[in-house]
């Protein structure tokens, strides 16, 4: 498994319980996250966020037990404006190293709406298109998201059964 992501904290808030199920499992998992999440507002730690993040990266990888972590240096909040072929060759690198069976991403819309999220899995997707390999997409319900903007007035998107 490739999991591909844009911030520290993505691969565990959102897609943890399924690595760590991988895992468990025996599949061997990969992590690229493209930014230090160095933009950040919801810290409320002291130091510098582009190495905090990194370790709490590297020890959320050790807890979920990801064999491989790759934290590429891309700008937070920026990655919508870089070039999609850039981002998309740090997964295709990844892929021909790595040989996974599936990609696992946030959903096309980001989950949270976040940009940054919306292009790491744009960049997955065309990587995964190009390599020819399978992708797993995480997404909330939709009633979950509505409940999510009603009661924290965020942004969260989701997807209806079907
Ligand atoms: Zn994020």
């Amino acid at each position: 498994m490739l999991a591909v992501v844009a911030h520290p904290d993505d691969e565990a808030f959102g897609l943890g319980a399924l690595l760590a199920l991988l895992s468990d499992g025996g599949v061997p998992a990969t992590v690229l996250c493209f930014t230090h999440g160095e933009a950040s507002t919801l810290h409320g730690r002291p130091g510098d966020l582009h190495t905090v993040r990194a370790g709490e990266f590297a020890r959320a990888a050790r807890e979920l037990g990801v064999q491989r972590v790759e934290l590429a240096g891309h700008p937070d909040g920026g990655l919508s404006d870089m070039p999609l072929d850039r981002l998309t060759a740090h997964v295709t690198g990844l892929i021909r190293e790595e040989r996974p069976s599936h990609l696992l991403v946030f959903d096309t819309g980001g989950v949270t709406g976040h940009l940054d999220h919306q292009r790491a899995t744009e960049a997955a997707l065309s990587a995964a298109r190009r390599a020819g390999v399978e992708v797993l997409g995480w997404t909330l319900p939709q009633e979950v998201a509505d409940r999510l903007n009603a009661e924290f007035g965020t942004s969260f998107t989701g997807r209806g059964p079907a």
